[in-house]
């Protein structure tokens, strides 16, 4: 098993880690208002294995009028959550120019989404700029081993790399066995929003054995895109070997139709309290 003590030593992951514990990153897709930012906090910061809680202040969407985040604002809440809580915070950045706000805000973990895995200037500067600030890293909806380590090679080696598998883009134009061609792979489950690739997790943990920076995780949200699938994927990372999960959550008393990103897979935070610890027994009886 990793030494994660030492890996999370010089980053605010540690003050939360206790040894043995499966690493989880959980919150809301994005920031919705300064209440429930807080509370999302809260609530998180009574669970076991939470090291961070995450938040989307910048979110990049596929269309130009759906909900972009709160920019700034959304920033703001997640430091003033922080600083009554304690739980470190992390949240994307989409924009190089951005960088010296993260910097302000002092951003425990700046994420680098998937759709900027190969954004080269943004990993430059975050790169140039982030110190020892670990990056949260998540790969492309259809980026190759090499090509992740390319990105990673970006970044530079000075501070812990989490590199998130998310899901593979799935295109089948309403027929699997065109996809298949395409694509080469088959759809373990044509319901989820996008193809599980939990079976690259031990392959790229094997290729990314010398990078002793980079630890390999897995998103089992945006893979789903149903909360209900949430714990099933979940599992199926754990027992392939992740070495930590991020994992969208609302409120026990949020309404779902309320959220204004990625709604529908969020689990409720007793969800995860519950879930959590059916994956702690997974993760320990593997990892002994
Ligand atoms: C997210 O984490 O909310 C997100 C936008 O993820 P991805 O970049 O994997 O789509
Ligand atoms: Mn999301």
């Amino acid at each position: 098993m990793r030494d994660y003590v030492s890996l999370f030593r010089d980053t605010p992951l540690k003050k939360r880690y206790n040894n043995g514990d499966l690493p989880i990153i959980a919150g809301y897709c994005a920031v919705p208002d300064i209440e429930r930012t807080i509370e999302m906090s809260r609530s998180l910061s009574k669970l076991p294995n939470v090291v961070c809680v995450r938040g989307g202040a910048y979110k990049p969407r596929t269309k130009p009028d759906s909900f972009q985040g709160l920019g700034e604002e959304g920033l703001k809440y997640l430091v003033e959550a922080r600083e009554l809580t304690g739980l470190p915070i992390v949240t994307e950045i989409i924009d190089p120019g951005d960088v010296d706000l993260f910097g302000k805000y002092g951003v425990d973990v700046w994420q680098i989404g998937s759709r900027n895995m190969q954004n080269f200037p943004l990993l430059r500067k975050v790169g140039e700029n982030r110190g020892k600030t670990p990056v949260l890293l998540k790969r492309g909806m259809s980026s190759k081993p090499e090509e992740v380590l390319g990105s990673i090679d970006y970044l530079g080696d000075t501070g812990l790399i989490l590199l998130c598998l998310r899901g593979l883009q799935k295109m089948d134009y309403g027929n699997p066995e065109i996809a298949r061609l395409r694509e080469g792979m088959y759809h373990q489950n044509p319901e989820y929003r996008f193809h599980c690739d939990v079976d690259d997790i031990e392959p790229l943990k094997e290729l990314l054995k010398d990078r002793n920076h980079v630890i390999v995780g897995f998103d089992p949200s945006h893979v789903s895109g149903s909360h209900v699938y949430v714990p099933k994927v979940s599992r199926e990372a754990v027992e392939h070997s992740a070495d930590f999960l991020l994992i969208e959550t609302m409120l026990d008393n949020d309404e779902r139709h309320g959220l204004k990103c990625d709604a529908n897979q969020a689990i409720t935070t007793s969800e995860l309290e519950q879930l959590i610890s059916e994956l702690q027994k997974i993760y320990s009886s593997i990892s002994r």
